[in-house]
């Protein structure tokens, strides 16, 4: 039975729950503390964020999800096998708006630099040449420089705001994360993990997208054509009895129905109606 390691608590959990029940893969009967579950024909293991790239390249699971900064930190070889979109954020080098750094060249040598994640700190700084000392914490590195235990900070952020309230201003990216389904090697071939990987991108690309249904006046047929901004499609079936009227259906982009709709009925068509879909398998 393929073992997919997931995170037990925190931010990507909620989201990973969402998903799998979005994939009829829900996740049943886990109590609070329990640390295994079944998953449909899976098994599940809940352990910390942190220690799930570590987990799958060393064989207590097979594949696992989480951020893509995690991943990286561990530095261990592992295969990406898709991006759940969820968990975005980005590392950066942050620093105190009194230290006037607004710029990664005026890092100076021996500059302390306070992290979450020393090893990317230090590959980062060592690939551009720079001699900081880098100072490992294992939480709320944005406070570092307060205490004075660090001139720079390289921490994660996603709307800036905790950098803000810390009087602290981003320098530069380290590196772009969000949560991702990863594998060891030997196992990213295997049929379970295609399977799973398949139910968990068909699930993101349709959330996506909208089903849209309209009757079309057949007058109006090329116009309705133009408007919709679908791949493929639309299909188009005759109703009951003829008549003015052929019933269309089409896949549209999400953020595109709101003016699609508006055109449509425009153009005369009736009977307009948008649902969401569940899985998209191209
Ligand atoms: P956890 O410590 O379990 O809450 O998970 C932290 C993970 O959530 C990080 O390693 C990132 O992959 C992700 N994440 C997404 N947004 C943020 C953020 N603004 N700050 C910290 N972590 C974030």
């Amino acid at each position: 039975m393929l073992r997919v390691a997931l995170p037990n608590k925190g931010r990507l959990s909620e989201d990973v729950k969402q998903l799998f029940d979005d994939a009829g893969l829900p996740i049943r009967g886990r109590s609070e503390r329990s640390l295994r579950a079944r998953i449909g024909d899976y098994e599940a293991l809940f352990v910390r964020a942190q220690d799930i790239p570590e987990f799958v390249a060393d064989g207590a699971a097979d594949v696992g999800i989480t951020g893509w900064d995690l991943v990286t930190e561990t530095n261990r070889s592992l295969t990406q096998l898709l991006d759940l979109e969820f968990g975005r954020c980005r590392l950066v080098v942050a620093a105190t708006e009194e230290s006037g750094l607004t710029q990664l060249a005026q890092v100076a040598p021996g500059t302390r630099v306070a992290t979450c994640f020393p090893g990317i700190t230090r590959r980062f700084f060592e690939l551009r040449g720079f001699a900081v000392q880098v100072v490992p914490v294992s939480g709320a590195a944005e406070i570092a420089p307060h205490l004075g235990i660090a001139d720079v900070v390289v921490d994660l952020t996603s709307t800036g705001s905790t950098l803000q309230v810390n009087g602290l201003r981003e320098v530069e990216t380290v590196l772009e994360s969000s949560a991702r389904l990863v594998a060891r090697e030997d196992a990213a071939n295997r049929t379970e993990t295609k399977d799973l990987t398949l139910a968990l991108s068909s699930v993101l690309r349709a959330r996506g997208q909208r089903y849209l249904m309209a009757n079309v006046p057949r007058e109006g047929l090329a116009a309705v054509r133009e408007c919709l901004p679908g791949l493929n499609g639309p299909t188009l079936s005759e109703l009951m009895g003829g008549g003015r009227f052929v019933a269309m259906h089409a896949v549209v982009p999400a953020d595109a129905v709101f003016r699609t709709v508006a055109r449509l009925q425009g153009l005369g068509c009736e009977g307009i109606l948008v649902t969401r879909i569940e899985r998209l398998v191209p």
